[in-house]
Parts: structure tokens; C-alpha cells; sequence
């Protein structure tokens, strides 16, 4: 119904084949899409890199988001190779163990940083280097939680910090929509990935979540795929600043 035949796409988050950012990559490269693909770290490469291959990434290149030079080499490879980007997909969020697994009231102030510095404010920074490469309009879009706006046993900190990206999200697309950028936070339920791993008692999040959906389904990685890829349509050309639970109807539960 839609393509996306000749669009740019930077996705930021795969890390291997369960990664929700590996489901929306495929998504945008079956529509037409071509895509530069970023991978954390040398440890991550190994495992990124056959991905890549495989979807034909045009760039393939590092990215740590706390280090401003791959931030820069990235976008000057971006514009020199494309001169312009259609959609960005940020998928990453980051914690430290112990701030993660403890109560919020305890968070540490070093880990409340960090957590927010990785996951959210690297959302504004791509979103403010990939702004002069959408002079045509845009879609950018993130990865929230529903414990963003309930308190979700387990999830801590990662709550507060979802809720500040939501916000960010609708603010950063009040500012761009004149510009025809759109900006959304895409919610999933819970999936089976690394970044999940992390969260205490992850397998019962995930029982209770599938008993309590009226789908009784979780989200697939590729059901954020064909979601994300609509948005980057130019058929979603008038929607922006949403929020867009993608997790069997689990958020209108309970
Ligand atoms: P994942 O482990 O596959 O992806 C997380 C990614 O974050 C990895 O690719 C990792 O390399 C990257 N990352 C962490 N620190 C980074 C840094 N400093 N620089 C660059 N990249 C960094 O797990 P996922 O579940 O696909 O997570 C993607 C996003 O989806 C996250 O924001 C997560 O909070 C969100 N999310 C996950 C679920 C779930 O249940 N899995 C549900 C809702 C939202």
C-alpha cells in the first residue's frame, strides 16, 4: 500500500536479531528503504555486522552516543553519501545494573544521569543532527515503555526516564512539524530482547502481560517493524507527536 523506495533510514539500536531495531530495519528495507545501520561497539560488531550485510546497509559505522566524534563521523558520512535523511529510528536506552535493579527512591545521582544521557538526550541529539538532513520532512522516532505513565513492578528508574522521552518526544514534534518532521514514540509490550534481560523478573513481566492483553499476544519485533514503517510513509505525512502502544491492547487493561 505504501513504499518507501528511495528513502534514507539511520537506525540506532541493533545489537542482534531479537532487537526491536533489527524488526523495524527489515520493515523499511522490505518497503524500498535504504538504510545506514550503527553498532555499538567492537563486541557488538560481530554480531551487527552479518545483519547489516544482509539488509545491504549503505553505511555500516560505529556508534557509542556518549562519544560526540562518532556522532560527527556518522553524520558526515550521512551527508556526504546521501545529503539527506528521511527517517531515524532511535532504539537504545541504557542503566546501570545496580540503579536499575534497586528502588527509585534510591537511584544514585551518577546513574539517574547516565541512564537519562543515553536514553533520552541522545534521542535530541540525532534528532538535532538529522534536522538540516530532512530539509523534505522527516519522521523520527524512539522506544518507550508503557512504565512510563504506570508503575510497572521491576521497570525503577527506566519508568521516569521512558516518561521524559515520551515528553520529549511531543515536544521536539511541536517544534519540527512546521518543518514537516515528524516525531513519535512507538510503545511496545514486552519482548524478549538484551536490553530486557536486564530487568528483574523479565519472564513474569511478560506472563502477566500476555494474560492481561485483550490480544493475549505479545508484540513481535516485526509488528514495531510494519508500524515504524508506516510512519516513515508518506501516508502518515499528517501524524506526529503520538505515542503508539504497539502490545495487543495491554494499555487500556488494568
Ligand atoms: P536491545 O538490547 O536489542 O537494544 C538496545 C540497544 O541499545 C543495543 O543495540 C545497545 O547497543 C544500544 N545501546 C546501549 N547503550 C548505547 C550507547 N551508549 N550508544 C549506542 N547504543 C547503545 O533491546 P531492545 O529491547 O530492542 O531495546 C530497544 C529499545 O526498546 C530500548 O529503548 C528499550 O528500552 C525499548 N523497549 C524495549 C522493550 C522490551 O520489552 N524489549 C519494550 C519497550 C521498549
Amino acid at each position: 500500500m505504501f513504499s518507501l523506495a528511495g528513502q534514507k533510514a539511520l537506525i540506532v539500536g541493533i545489537a542482534n536479531e531479537s532487537s526491536i531495531a533489527y524488526g523495524c530495519a527489515k520493515a523499511l528495507k522490505a518497503q524500498g528503504a535504504d538504510l545506514a545501520i550503527t553498532y555499538l561497539d567492537e563486541k557488538a560488531e560481530k554480531y551487527v555486522r552479518p545483519l547489516a550485510e544482509e539488509l545491504g546497509a549503505e553505511i555500516f559505522a560505529p556508534l557509542d552516543v556518549s562519544d560526540p566524534d562518532q556522532l560527527t563521523d556518522l553524520f558526515v558520512q550521512i551527508t556526504a553519501k546521501w545529503g539527506r535523511l528521511d527517517t531515524l529510528l532511535h532504539s537504545i536506552a541504557f542503566c546501570p545494573k545496580e540503579d536499575l535493579h534497586g528502588r527509585v527512591t534510591d537511584c544514585s545521582r551518577t546513574g539517574f544521569t547516565q541512564a537519562m544521557d543515553i536514553s533520552v538526550g541522545s534521542f535530541i541529539e540525532l534528532v538535532r543532527r538529522a534536522e538540516p538532513l530532512m530539509g523534505q520532512g522527516g519522521t523520527c522516532m524512539t522506544v518507550s515503555f508503557y512504565g512510563a505513565e504506570k508503575v510497572v513492578k521491576d521497570y525503577n528508574i527506566m519508568g521516569p526516564v521512558k516518561a521524559a522521552l515520551e515528553s520529549v518526544s511531543r515536544y521536539m514534534a511541536a517544534e519540527l512539524g512546521p518543518k514537516g518532521i515528524r516525531v513519535h514514540a512507538l510503545s511496545p509490550g514486552p519482548l524478549k530482547t538484551r536490553a530486557a534481560s536486564g530487568i528483574a523478573h523479565f519472564d513474569e513481566m511478560m506472563d502477566a502481560a500476555s494474560a492481561r492483553a485483550p490480544t493475549h499476544q505479545l508484540a513481535t519485533i516485526e509488528d514495531c517493524g510494519a508500524y515504524a514503517a508506516f510512519l516513515a510513509s508518506a501516508e502518515a505525512a499528517n501524524i506526529t507527536g503520538g505515542l503508539h502502544y504497539i502490545d495487543g491492547g495491554f494499555n487500556i487493561t488494568g
